[in-house]
């Protein structure tokens, strides 16, 4: 397969370039080898990226929901048919295994093209009687919109911030992440072939600057980003400037409490899921385990024997597992915090090391007798590192567990039903788990509190924060005034 597309940017319908902008090396993390070089957007090619939204936007809008909807459904049959292809690009542009892309990237995508393109035909106001005169709402779309994407999940990212948008009537243009640029365009391609008219999904290229200029152009109505809590208030702050709608999918350090009764082999799966799915590249991972004294050695026994089916290699084979992290820069920044656990006191388990290999690879990593005030429990690593905290009562550990500036994930094991229902009820974290551990599906609510963000992706709540609505009161009799 080559990797490396027609051109860095799609525009209009097309395919675009302009060699002028800042060159992007594409890096695949398996092997550190450059597997495709692209252009950073320029002044020029934002312009015409944010006139083609804006020139678009409104006769996509003018297409009734039904339409709308069919094309988003026709774009969801094309990825899931190409999801091998898909799954292969996903792969080389993240380093993800393709055991994991082929069922977790492009299909994730194509069930929010599926359901937001079935939910576009009801999206309607509502009427209101006020007596003989009544007021009708009409659920509008905001305009343009702009996505900027992180690099853990570029396909899934493009859709989950383009299905909602479009489907309501709005159009996008959206600015992958520049360490994985190549997902994005295929999205785009396949919008194209779909029929959405030209314009209405477009995707270009940059680094953090090409993002910012986008969210203070004068055309743009919304932005949605996910990335880092740090970048998260840049991009807020921006955006208020000009009184932009937004939603922000940012960072956490989320909690995964298991109690003494928990299944034992579910709660350590849990624990895999939600830390060492993508390398630990997940923003909703549960990083702090809190392990409750009577099953810690127990857990902590069973976790290691189960990481020794880790099994690393090339990320295109689909028994591998494992993957590297996403690029150099990453994998130096996770080892600092492996290094800062040893040093500040922390007992490590398992792992810890570089893997002796060409890429970025890192040993799945666990420590134990973690205590609150560690870095490794205080921030975001966004890597394979578990931290393994002991507890020993539910009040004690749910305090432990919202002590924090994060809120977006948190998840509990146990078996006891009412002490499940009343620790997810005092969680403050806006996407909670009960004996599992980060499930995604299309149909649920995804999305932080806190500094973890604003809004939700996914779910009829999504709608919300792709449309607004407008109120229009009707008089029926005649009109009374004062002079
Ligand atoms: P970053 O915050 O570094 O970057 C996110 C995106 O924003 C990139 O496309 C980046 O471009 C762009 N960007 C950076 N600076 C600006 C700016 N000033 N204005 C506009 N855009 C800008 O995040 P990462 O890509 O490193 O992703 C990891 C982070 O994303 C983690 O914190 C993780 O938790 C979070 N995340 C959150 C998810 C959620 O749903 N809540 C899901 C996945 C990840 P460039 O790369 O060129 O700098």
């Amino acid at each position: 397969m080559s990797t490396q597309p027609t051109a860095s940017h799609f525009i209009n319908g097309a395919y675009v370039e302009d060699k002028a902008g800042e060159e992007i090396p594409v890096i695949y993390p398996a092997t550190g080898e450059v597997i495709a070089a692209l252009h950073a957007a320029t002044p020029a090619i934002v312009d015409q990226a944010v006139a083609a939204a804006k020139a678009a936007q409104k006769e996509w809008a003018g297409w009734t929901g039904t339409e709308r909807g069919r094309v988003l459904r026709r774009a969801a049959d094309i990825m899931r048919a190409r999801n091998h292809d898909l799954s292969v690009l996903e792969t080389f542009d993240t380093g993800k295994p393709y055991q994991e892309t082929s069922v977790a990237d492009a299909t994730s995508g194509a069930d929010a093209l599926e359901y937001f393109g079935g939910l576009a035909a009801a999206i309607t106001g509502e009427h209101i009687q006020l007596g003989d005169d009544f007021v009708y709402t009409r659920r509008e779309p905001l305009g343009v919109c702009v996505g900027i994407g992180a690099w853990n999940y570029p396909t899934q990212i493009a859709c989950w911030k383009g299905a909602p948008a479009l489907a309501c009537g709005n159009t996008m243009v959206f600015k992958p992440s520049e360490t994985t640029p190549l997902c994005a365009l295929k999205v785009a391609e396949i919008m194209i072939e779909a029929g959405a008219p030209a314009g209405v999904y477009n995707v270009i290229q940059g680094y953090g600057a090409v993002g910012a200029s986008l969210i203070t152009d004068p055309r743009v109505d919304k932005v949605s980003l996910t990335g880092s809590v740090p970048t998260g208030k840049k991009v807020y702050a921006a955006a208020a400037e000009g009184v932009r709608h937004v939603t922000m999918e940012l960072g956490g350090k989320s909690p995964l409490v298991i109690f003494d009764d928990a299944d034992l082999e579910n709660a350590v799966s849990g624990a895999i899921l939600g830390n060492f799915y993508s390398s630990g590249q997940v923003c909703s991972n549960g990083t702090r385990v809190f392990v409750q004294a009577g099953i810690k050695e127990a857990f902590l026994a069973r976790l290691t024997e189960r990481l020794k089916g880790v099994k690393m290699g090339d990320p295109q084979d689909p028994d591998v597992n494992f993957g590297p992290m996403v690029s150099e820069r990453q994998r130096d920044i996770v080892e600092g915090f492996i290094t800062k656990g040893q040093e500040e006191g922390a007992r490590l388990v398992t792992g810890g090391n570089r893997v002796d290999k060409p890429g970025f690879y890192l040993e799945p990593t666990v420590f134990a007798d973690v205590s609150d005030d560690m870095t490794i429990a205080t921030d975001e690593i966004f890597g394979p590192v578990m931290s393994v905290l002991d507890f020993e009562t539910e009040e004690d550990v749910l305090r432990r567990a919202n002590a924090t500036d994060f809120g977006l994930a948190a998840g509990v094991f146990t078996a006891d039903l009412t002490r499940a229902h009343r620790v997810a009820a005092g969680f403050e974290a806006g996407t909670c788990y009960i004996n599992t551990y980060n499930d995604a599906p299309v149909e649920a609510p995804f999305g932080g509190t806190k500094q973890s963000g604003v809004g939700r992706e996914n779910s009829k709540a999504a709608i919300e924060h792709y449309s607004q609505i407008k109120g229009v009161y009707v008089r029926m009799g005649d009109l009374e005034a004062p002079f």
